[in-house]
This record gives C-alpha cells, sequence and structure tokens, in this order.
C-alpha cells in the first residue's frame, strides 16, 4: 500500500465525489462512532495512533479542503472541531489528543473532502513530519 505521503502527492485537488460520499451514503463499509445531520465520524482505514477518528461533513459544500473554506462554512468548520472534542471525550481520550486538518499536496491531503483527524491514545510529537 502506498505511503500516506505517496496518496496526497498522487491525488489531485479536485470537486470530483470521493471515497468519503460512498462512506456517507453507506455504500461502502465504515466504523461510524458518531453521527449526527451534519457530520460523521468514523475510524480511519490506516489508523496512524490507537485512537484515530475522521471527522467529515456530510454536504461537503465546496469544502474539498480548508483553503476553500468561505464565510459561509463558520459554521460547519466549528461543529466539526466541536464534534472532535465530543469523540475525543467519547474515546477516553482525557489525558489529551491531537487534531490535524491536512491541505493540499504539501499539507499531505490525499482526499478531498475537508476531514478532521483525531488522533490519540499515544504520545505525540513535535514537530510533526
Ligand atoms: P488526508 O491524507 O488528510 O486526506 O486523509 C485521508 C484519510 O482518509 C487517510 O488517513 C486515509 O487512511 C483515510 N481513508 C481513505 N479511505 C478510507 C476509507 O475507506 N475508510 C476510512 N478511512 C479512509
Amino acid at each position: 500500500m502506498a505511503s500516506e505521503k505517496e496518496a496526497a502527492l498522487a491525488a489531485t485537488p479536485s470537486d470530483s465525489p470521493t471515497i468519503f460520499d460512498k462512506i456517507i451514503n453507506k455504500e461502502i463499509p465504515s466504523t461510524v462512532v458518531y453521527e449526527d445531520d451534519k457530520v460523521l465520524a468514523f475510524r480511519d482505514i490506516s489508523p496512524q495512533a490507537p485512537t484515530h477518528i475522521l471527522i467529515i461533513p456530510k454536504s461537503r459544500d465546496g469544502l474539498t479542503g480548508l483553503s476553500k473554506a468561505e464565510e459561509r462554512h463558520t459554521e460547519i468548520l466549528g461543529r466539526l472541531l466541536y464534534t472532535a472534542k465530543l469523540v475525543a471525550k467519547q474515546e477516553g481520550l482525557d489525558d489529551g489528543y491531537r487534531i490535524v486538518i491536512n491541505d493540499g499536496p504539501s499539507g499531505c491531503q490525499s482526499v478531498y473532502h475537508i476531514h478532521v483527524h483525531l488522533l490519540g491514545g499515544r504520545q505525540m510529537n513535535w514537530p510533526p513530519g
């Protein structure tokens, strides 16, 4: 399997549907840990920490990545972060965790449907790679 970096460099930034649409529509399986009318949180298929969850908006609405954010997206952006906090609590990450949003090829983004990574369950390092 390609490394995350290889996958990111191979991905073309675009508005085309992504694999996350299939997850939202339950066309492919995922392990959902939280869902409401606006957001979905599910376990990453290639976990980089004992807990690795992706939090996504059900409607992408042009938000292929954070760099495409506009004023109208502020509510959903806040909701993604607040959901990350709720899920971290649900997962028992009481000692802390990391939130990551990769953007574009240099940011190592491979799926062009904005998503928040929630990583926890181990000691994180700084700076990130
Ligand atoms: P990005 O590199 O920040 O764009 O993150 C995309 C994430 O989606 C990666 O961590 C992948 O492992 C994850 N991913 C890709 N396909 C699936 C899937 O089908 N289910 C769950 N996670 C996935």
